[in-house]
């Protein structure tokens, strides 16, 4: 079994890549198939933009001359981001692009402590969501797995891992930032390991 990862976020391949590292199940990324194209993502949701990601990235694949439909494929799109309390539950589904296109991941970091300089301790909370979905793409059957990791934003950057808003945000239980954790401390918490869980138990494990 294959999984294409349909994301251009090489954090996120890492992740993947660590937390399916224990199955018998290849993964690829679309980098291997030469796609670099993105879509606009104009969903509302974290479920609706991963949907809108599914669905080119499916087209795209199906359409490429690499694709090996003598495996068994699938697609798996995500879509992810930080809502934060204080902010409304922004930055929410703009977490890539918060505060504009031209900021880079610090810059995003400043921004929010900047905005919550007066905020309390206890008005500081936060979650990471994952939405992400998945289809086999001969059989066409899909399936849509959510993980949430709780948690407050800190009062500076710290810590040097992991990557977007993990050196800002304290996972709850935790005295240190997401972006100070062993990365396999991180996947065992984090919204991306906790909705990869589902996946696995529901598709991998079932087979
Ligand atoms: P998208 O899902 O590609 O639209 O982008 C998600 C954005 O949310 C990323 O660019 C990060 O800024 C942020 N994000 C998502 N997951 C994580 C994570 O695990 N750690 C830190 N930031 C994240």
């Amino acid at each position: 079994m294959n999984i294409i990862l349909a994301t251009q976020n090489k954090g996120k391949v890492e992740e993947f890549n660590r937390i399916f590292a224990d199955y018998s199940v290849e993964l690829s990324s679309i980098f291997d198939y030469g796609i670099t194209l993105e879509p606009e993502e104009t969903g509302n949701t974290f479920s609706e933009n991963a949907q809108i990601k599914l669905e080119y990235y499916l087209e795209a694949i199906q359409n490429n001359k690499a694709y090996d439909s003598s495996q068994k494929n699938l697609l798996l799109a995500e879509d992810s981001g930080i809502e934060i309390k204080a902010l409304n539950g922004e930055p929410g589904v703009l977490s890539a692009r918060y505060g504009g296109e031209g900021l880079n991941s610090t810059d995003r970091n400043n921004l929010i402590l900047e905005k919550m300089k007066d905020v309390v301790p206890e008005n500081r909370k936060a979650r990471f969501v994952c939405c992400i979905k998945i289809v086999d793409i001969e059989e066409n059957i899909k399936y849509e797995f959510i993980g949430y990791s709780e948690g407050l934003i800190m009062d500076n950057i710290y810590g040097s891992r992991g990557f977007g808003y993990d050196p800002i945000f304290k996972p709850l239980g935790y005295n240190v930032s997401m972006g100070s954790l062993e990365p396999q401390v991180k996947d065992k918490i984090s919204h991306r390991g906790l909705a990869s869980k589902k996946l696995i138990k529901k598709i991998l494990d079932e087979r």
